[in-house]
């Protein structure tokens, strides 16, 4: 052997995989916490982490809301842990909570970012990097009323604190979200919170695949789980498809589809999944380079 073999962790990553996950659990229906949808998908991403080699780790707490005491799980798996207490760790992110809101099965908002994450997964059993790679399925992301003050955005900021505060948030040397990035006509906003340089080594890759007309044509500023995350000091992106079918004052914000019980199997594409998933695993690759 002369060395290890060049990091190819976005070869290693299968967009029909995580095309079948996000069908899965779509198929899971409701998945606000409490639901049975949701203990089913907590039970797919722990088995999917045992399978493919990952340190299955919890943050689990009650959160206090407008609706009352909420349990909260937030699911993390670590993959390539070495003995370096000061080992660089990059996290990739998404939440795999849906609105509370009958009939809303989330294909998109919701299952497409668990999906994506059960995929990478698979390619991190598959292709070994340097840095400590957590992938993180947060819980209780959306609102129980709006995103105003405090509600929304429970388990990232229980998450972001506790890392801030046992002191491992100097170690996180960034932090992708994934949201809503499986819808069929794809455009990633440069989400103007995050941070610029890091959504810069996403353009890079997004251009060396030949996928740069699907990222940061258009800028949107989006509250959602990298926020806290900014707040503890960690440098972070929200990769976000903030334009979900047609979009005009008729419609939600965030397009016809979004946090509408339109929001079915029919508006994502494996196409699309394979486009960021390629696309942030080739990002990954460059930041882990020496
Ligand atoms: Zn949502």
């Amino acid at each position: 052997m002369l060395g290890a073999a060049p990091i190819s962790l976005h070869k290693a990553y299968s967009a029909a995989a995580a095309y079948a996950y996000t069908a899965r659990v779509a198929a899971l229906g409701e998945r606000w916490p409490g639901s049975p949808g949701h203990q089913k998908t907590q039970d797919l991403i722990r088995q999917t982490l045992q399978k493919n080699g990952g340190q299955v780790e919890a943050d689990e707490f009650t959160a206090t809301t407008p609706r009352g005491p909420i349990a909260v799980h937030n699911i993390i798996g670590k993959f390539n842990v070495s003995a370096d207490p000061k080992q660089p760790i990059f996290i990739l992110a998404g939440h795999y909570d849906t609105l509370f809101k009958p009939g809303f099965i989330g294909a998109n908002d919701g299952a497409s970012s668990t999906g994506i994450l059960l995929a990478f997964a698979e390619a991190l059993s598959r292709q070994k990097t340097k840095m400590q790679i957590w992938l993180v399925w947060t819980d209780l992301e959306e609102a129980l009323e709006s995103f105003v003050g405090d509600d929304g955005l429970y388990g990232s900021r229980h998450l972001a604190q506790k890392l801030a505060a046992n002191g491992t948030a100097p170690r996180i040397k960034g932090f992708f979200l994934l949201d809503m990035i499986g819808d069929k006509d794809l455009g990633v906003a440069r989400e103007t919170t995050s941070k610029a340089w890091l959504q810069d080594y996403i353009a890079q890759a997004a251009k060396q695949l030949g996928y740069s007309q699907f990222f940061f044509q258009y800028e949107a500023s989006i509250i959602d789980d990298h926020a806290p995350f900014l707040r503890a000091g960690v440098p972070a992106v929200d990769v976000v498809d903030a334009k979900f079918g047609r979009m005009g004052p008729q419609f939600d914000a965030m397009g016809e589809f979004h946090h509408a019980n339109t929001d079915t199997m029919d508006k994502v594409s494996q196409r699309s999944l394979e486009i960021v998933g390629r696309t942030i695993l080739r990002a990954v690759e460059l930041l882990d380079a020496p």
